[in-house]
């Protein structure tokens, strides 16, 4: 094996979408503070976004930098600054930041991974050409899965065995082939991409091809939440795996990069954490749908009218139409709602950015009502929070079933549609579930008071895992180990 102190390097490729950049930096950084001299390639509008945190890691020792590539947003008629799919919401928008990276990619294949002489690559599940960049290079490529486990293996399922096809209805139960545990859902709850096969399916295809034949697969989850899963997904996939999350955990520490990852907030953290401060333990529920999903006005006023009427305390993060993509829209917030609840005192709404880590960790925030998104979740499962559950698309309505089921940290809000956001919603869930699902999270009976007992211990265990000794540092520990061994064996 190589000796500790031998350079290794790894070369880091994120696909520019905030719930995808986020953990992938996070990941790099993490592989930065074990040892690994870390590159990652990106461009600059969306190196702006974490580029203060690899300044401080720098400036702190650890070996880590960034490559700007030039974004060719220009050769397919974007804007300039438009370089990130969280950016827009149109599908046409986002047809053309999909082109411009192709035009990219050749680069990076060619040119730019070559010349930053990687012992390893680390990169999206979607930039598939890796693997066969990896295998040209003689270096190992290890795929980023921005879910956990027991998702990727339902999912995985789903499109293998298509159990949606044996019922008669959109709503009717099936059960999901094969899993270590009996997780029914119904078809209405699957991307339209499985039921009716089109590009996306065969894109899918092609990503899952080029992860088998990949080193491993490193996911933002640790071995105590979904380890049964893990063990799952080597044997259905064939490859190895490591859980070694929770990320943010282990790399955000203090207030200043917990509060600037991300977007930038347009609301001051000294501000929210006053408001925060100034509230009752675990009276304020923080209602967050990602960095993607922009509800249609009918939806947001059923969220308004249900928080209102709840009658509970909430920090609610609201995304209007993305920079040069149809500008300010109607939100659909009741008249009046904003000055109620502020003359109150009982919410606060923040546009666009909020600093999530800062709010879920806050010792008032008591729930979090969630997409879903696998970072969310497991941001929410860090800070020991726990969540009514409103799975929007991705893969989130199987993530629903892991917080809710089998993990028991959640409690569903009831949607039972699969959307894709660029369509219409088949379902406007109501005020009344809102107001239901987040009244039975915030109260006080038996099973609410036990699904935030668990959320806690949960909480507790994430935290282990990334602390010396624990689980997911163990198994970074080794993975490092373990690829040196991989450099020192090609070398011999
Ligand atoms: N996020 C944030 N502030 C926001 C919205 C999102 O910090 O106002 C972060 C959140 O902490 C998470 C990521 O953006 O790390 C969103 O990823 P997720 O997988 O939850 O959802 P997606 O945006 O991919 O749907």
């Amino acid at each position: 094996m190589l000796p500790e102190n031998t350079e290794f390097r790894i070369t880091v490729l994120p696909l520019f979408a905030s719930g995808h950049v986020i953990p992938i930096i996070d990941m790099a950084r993490l592989f930065a503070h074990h040892g690994a001299t870390v590159t990652i390639i990106t461009t600059e509008s969306n190196a702006c976004v974490f580029q203060n945190s690899i300044d401080r890691d720098f400036e702190a020792g650890f070996k880590i930098q960034t490559h700007i590539v030039t974004f060719p947003g220009a050769e397919v008629g974007l804007a300039p600054g438009i370089e990130n799919y969280s950016d827009v919401s149109s599908r046409h928008l986002q047809a053309k930041i999909y082109q411009a990276f192709l035009i990219l990619d050749k680069l990076i294949d060619q040119e730019i991974i070559p010349a930053t002489q990687p012992d390893c690559i680390l990169s999206d599940l979607s930039h598939s050409w890796t693997t066969d960049t990896a295998e040209r290079l003689g270096v190992p490529r290890l795929v980023v899965s921005v879910s956990n486990f027991m998702a990727y293996s339902a999912e995985h399922s789903v499109m293998q065995h298509h159990p949606e096809q044996k019922v008669a209805s959109d709503t009717e139960a099936f059960e999901i082939p094969g899993l270590p545990h009996r997780i029914q859902m119904t078809k209405s709850q699957q991307p339209e991409f499985f039921i009716q096969r089109n590009a996306f399916t065969a894109m899918l295809e092609r990503y899952k091809e080029a992860e088998r034949r990949s080193y491993g697969t490193v996911m933002n989850t640790f071995y105590e939440l979904d380890g049964v899963y893990l063990e799952h997904y080597k044997k259905i996939i064939g490859i190895k795996a490591w859980g070694i999350g929770p990320v943010s955990l282990a790399v955000n520490k203090d207030m200043k990069g917990k509060s600037e990852r991300g977007n930038k907030s347009n609301v001051e953290s000294e501000e929210l954490l006053e408001w925060l401060n100034s509230k009752e333990p675990n009276s304020v529920l923080y209602v967050s749908f990602g960095s993607m999903v922009r509800f249609p006005p009918p939806q947001m006023a059923e969220i308004a009218h249900g928080l209102e009427d709840s009658g509970i305390n909430f920090i609610w993060v609201i995304r209007n139409k993305g920079k040069n993509d149809g500008g300010e829209e109607e939100e659909g917030l009741p008249e009046g709602f904003e000055e109620r609840i502020k003359n109150k005192n009982r919410g606060l709404i923040i546009r666009i950015w909020a600093p999530q880590l800062l709010i879920l960790e806050h010792p008032s925030t008591g729930g979090f009502l969630t997409h879903c998104g696998w970072n969310s979740s497991i941001e929410g499962i860090s800070a020991g929070k726990p969540m009514v559950t409103w799975p929007v698309s991705s893969e989130q309505f199987y993530t629903e079933k892991l917080l809710t089921e089998v993990l028991q940290v959640g409690v569903p809000v009831g949607a039972q549609w699969w959307w894709n956001m660029n369509e219409e919603m088949k379902e406007i869930v109501s005020r009344e579930k809102v107001g239901k699902g987040v009244g039975f999270l915030m109260g006080a009976t038996k099973e609410a008071v036990a699904i935030r007992k668990r959320a806690e211990q949960l909480g507790a265990a994430a935290n282990r895992a990334v602390q010396s000794g624990g689980s997911s540092e163990q198994n970074l520990v080794s993975l490092m180990k373990e690829l040196r061994a991989v450099k020192f064996k090609g070398k011999a």
